[in-house]
C-alpha cells in the first residue's frame, strides 16, 4: 500500500496539482488537458484552481466518491494490494470501486437516396450543433443495440444493416466512441426531445463548421473517403483538449 503523496505522484503522471472546478460539480483532476467546459454540464465554464501541495488530493480523474454504493459507508482513496493506481475502497465492506471508460455508441444513417442523417442537438453539451445520433451505452445491451436505440431516440429512424464504421478512443475524456454505418429503410425521421432538428445532407452540404464533436467529424470524413463496397473501420484515438 502506497500512502504518501510523493510516492503516488511518482507512480501516476495524471496526479497533477492543477485542476479545474465547475460551479455545479465538485472539482476533479484532468491529466493531459484542462478543458474550458465542465464535462458534466457541457456549456458551463470551469474556473481553474491551483491547489497547494498540502491540499492535494489523490483522487482519480473520474467522479469523486464519498460513500460506498454497496453499503453506504465511507470510502478511502488508496492503491489496493497488487494494483497500480488509486481506487476508492470501502472502509467497511472493502469493495473496490473501479472507475472505467464509458462507451458511447451511435450510427451514421444513410437514406435510400444516399444522403446522411444528422441531428441538431437540443441538449447540452454542444446544444444547436449537428451530430450523429449517439449516446451512452446502457447495461444489458450490445453496442449495436445501444446504437440502434440511440438512433431511434434521437431521430425516430428505425435503422437496419449495422456495419462497424469507427472506434475512437478518447483517453483524455475516459470515453470510447463507436459508430455503425446503418441504412434507413425509408425517409421516416422526426425531431425528438434530444434533437431540435433532424435532416438529410449530401457530402457537399454537411455543416462541417457546426459539427458537435471531433469524433463525429472524423467518422463522417472516414465514411465519405471510403467505398461502401470495401468499407474499412476507422480505429483511432484522439488526445483532445476539448470535445468540440
Ligand atoms: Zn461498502
Amino acid at each position: 500500500m502506497v500512502k504518501s503523496w510523493h510516492k503516488l505522484k511518482q507512480m501516476r503522471s495524471y496526479l497533477r496539482i492543477r485542476r479545474r472546478k465547475c460551479k455545479f460539480c465538485k472539482p476533479f483532476f484532468y491529466p493531459e488537458t484542462l478543458p474550458r467546459h465542465c464535462v458534466h454540464k457541457g456549456s458551463y465554464r470551469v474556473t481553474e484552481l491551483l491547489i497547494s501541495p498540502a491540499k492535494q488530493r489523490t483522487e482519480p480523474r473520474d467522479f469523486p466518491m464519498n460513500y460506498c454504493s454497496e453499503c453506504g459507508h465511507t470510502v478511502t482513496l488508496k492503491i489496493p494490494e497488487d494494483d497500480h493506481r488509486p481506487r476508492y475502497v470501502c472502509d467497511r465492506c472493502n469493495t473496490i470501486h473501479y472507475q472505467n471508460p464509458r462507451l458511447i455508441t451511435g450510427t451514421l444513417p444513410v437514406a435510400p437516396d444516399g444522403r446522411v442523417l444528422l441531428c441538431k442537438r437540443n441538449i447540452e453539451p454542444r446544444k444547436n450543433y449537428w451530430t450523429l445520433p449517439a449516446g451512452f451505452m446502457e447495461n444489458g445491451e450490445s453496442t449495436i443495440e445501444g446504437a440502434l436505440r440511440e438512433t431511434y431516440e434521437e431521430s425516430r429512424v428505425k435503422a437496419i444493416n449495422p456495419t462497424l464504421l469507427s472506434v475512437i478512443s478518447l483517453p483524455s475524456w475516459d470515453q470510447v466512441h463507436v459508430f455503425y454505418l446503418v441504412d434507413m429503410p425509408d425517409f421516416q425521421f422526426a425531431t425528438t426531445p434530444e434533437s431540435c432538428e433532424v435532416a438529410l445532407f449530401t457530402q457537399e452540404d454537411i455543416p462541417w463548421s457546426d459539427i458537435a464533436f471531433k469524433t463525429v467529424g472524423r467518422t463522417l470524413r472516414h465514411y465519405f473517403a471510403s467505398s461502401r463496397d470495401a468499407l474499412t473501420v476507422l480505429n483511432d484515438h484522439i488526445h483532445l483538449t476539448t470535445m468540440e
